[in-house]
């Protein structure tokens, strides 16, 4: 072998090894100056946290959120009153109301939770998806251990609606929780075709007229036999998810669980 040759070797492999540990050396840097002139601060009250392992709440504004907890119904996730120690449906899911497999949600839409998402939605304060799509962890680990989940579908905005708001907060809570949890994310398939007023004020009757062939598939192929996560901020009465739900199972999706950050909780 040429002398020359093998030091230029040797030197193109170190070249490579530098090269190759730019992008988390880079990484790294960036991340260390942003957290300097950006801390972690609490989505609660905007403390500044004292490490990057907390990033979502201090320790009081943790304590005030409703975070639901068992006991709670097996198929819709709605926590019950009093403590129950056998497993049963709730009323809602009994009746027959909803048409998705299980649904789960991390909180109460009430207090510090539905401030947040408030803040988020309305407020514009997108930053609060990171935090946001953190708390979704849990209770999508926990429909993953139940169901067969392949991609992450959040609830369209109509287009119109999007042009208000500038974004779809189900499509950023999706992007955040796609990329914890290495999930992806469809962001196409499902459509919302209709403009529908707002669901605030309204009962379950008038939410289902309101929503009725509000949504439509786009393209059945990608979607056809799969498990999907279908993704929104809040649960109320379920008529959005329903009618999701309905379009994406006519479009032969094998079985569709509900996650959101909160949902109204009666009484
Ligand atoms: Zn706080
Ligand atoms: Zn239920």
């Amino acid at each position: 072998m040429h002398p020359n040759k093998r030091s230029v070797t040797t030197a193109g492999l170190e070249i490579k090894s530098v090269v190759g540990r730019l992008p988390s050396l880079a990484a790294r840097l960036v991340r260390e100056t942003l957290l300097l002139v950006f801390p972690p601060m609490c989505a609660g009250c905007s403390r500044v946290l004292d490490s990057e392992e907390s990033p979502l709440f201090c320790p009081d504004c943790f304590s005030a959120l409703d975070l639901i907890s068992e006991p709670y119904c097996p198929l819709c996730g709605i926590p019950f009153v009093a403590e129950i120690t056998t497993s049963h449906l709730c009323g809602d899911c009994l009746g027959g109301v909803y048409t998705f497999d299980r649904a789960r949600a991390k909180g109460s839409y009430q207090g510090l939770i539905r401030e947040v998402i408030h803040r988020f939605k309305y407020g514009g304060q997108t930053f609060l998806m990171r935090p946001l799509a953190r708390m979704l962890i849990g209770p999508a680990k926990e429909l993953s251990r139940l169901h067969r989940i392949d991609t992450i579908v959040p609830v369209p905005l109509h287009y119109k609606r999007l042009r208000q708001r500038g974004f779809n907060q189900a499509s950023l809570l999706a992007r955040g929780l796609g990329s914890l949890l290495q999930i992806p994310v469809d962001y196409s398939s499902l459509k919302r075709t209709r403009w529908t007023e707002p669901q605030t004020g309204l009962s379950r009757n008038q939410r289902a007229a309101n929503v009725k062939g509000a949504f439509a598939l786009k393209s059945k192929a990608k979607i056809r036999g799969k498990g999907v996560l279908l993704l929104d901020d809040v649960l109320t009465t379920g008529e959005t998810v329903n009618q999701c739900v309905r379009v994406l199972k006519d479009g032969g999706v094998r079985e569709v669980v509900v996650l959101t950050v909160a949902r109204t909780v009666a009484g």
